[in-house]
């Protein structure tokens, strides 16, 4: 089987785009490869940082790389936490930081829409580039609910499932998500 490598060492994402994937390529993490550093995301949209992130290990390692840039946009807050999604808070992934500052920003506010977003970008060895983008949409609840998953997911509660992503199976949230809605475009247009 084909392997790929993922540039991401985030466990929840790594577990989901290989489960999505796990007909079609053998996903290898960055950290498994070796690739320990961090790769400085400073584009302004999810495709920038997915292009810098995929464009960084495929050069590193000359070979086909993957990346996912994803984040949640909540209406009320006017698309925040947007790009920031992974560090809402201040420090780089403390996930339960991000969400209780959400759930803060938000008290008071009865429009809870929210989509998560996941831009996907495959850079081959030759240098070119596929992408793909997918949105899962509901609302940001109240308090967490559930256990399952990582980031905002407790918090998320799906249009498509009616219950939060962390009440969800991994089943479930992969039949419906952002990333995976990313990864069957980006298949597409392969
Ligand atoms: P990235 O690694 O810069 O793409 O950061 C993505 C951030 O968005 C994560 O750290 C999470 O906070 C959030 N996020 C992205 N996808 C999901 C998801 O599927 N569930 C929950 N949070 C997510």
């Amino acid at each position: 089987m084909k392997k790929l490598v993922v540039a991401s060492n985030n466990k929840g994402k790594l577990k989901e785009i290989r489960e999505i994937l796990k007909d079609k390529y053998e996903v290898v993490s960055m950290g498994e490869m070796g690739y320990y550093d961090d790769i400085v995301e400073d584009g302004e949209t999810f495709y920038e940082n997915a292009l810098i992130k995929a464009k960084t290990i495929s050069e590193f390692f000359g070979c086909d790389a993957l990346a996912d840039d994803s984040g949640l946009c909540v209406d009320a807050l006017n698309g925040a936490p947007g790009v920031y999604s992974a560090r809402y808070a201040g420090g780089h992934g403390d996930d339960k930081a991000n969400r209780d500052l959400l759930l803060k920003n938000l008290e008071g506010e009865e429009n809870r829409k929210a989509k998560f977003v996941s831009s996907i970008v495959l850079v081959k060895a030759d240098g070119s580039v596929a992408q793909g983008v997918g949105e899962t949409y509901g609302k940001i609840g109240f308090k967490e609910e559930g256990t399952n998953g990582f980031g905002y997911d407790c918090i998320f509660i799906s249009d498509d499932l009616g219950v939060s992503f962390g009440l969800a199976t991994d089943e479930q949230k992969n039949g419906v998500s952002h990333r995976y809605r990313g990864l069957i475009d980006l298949l597409k247009n392969l």
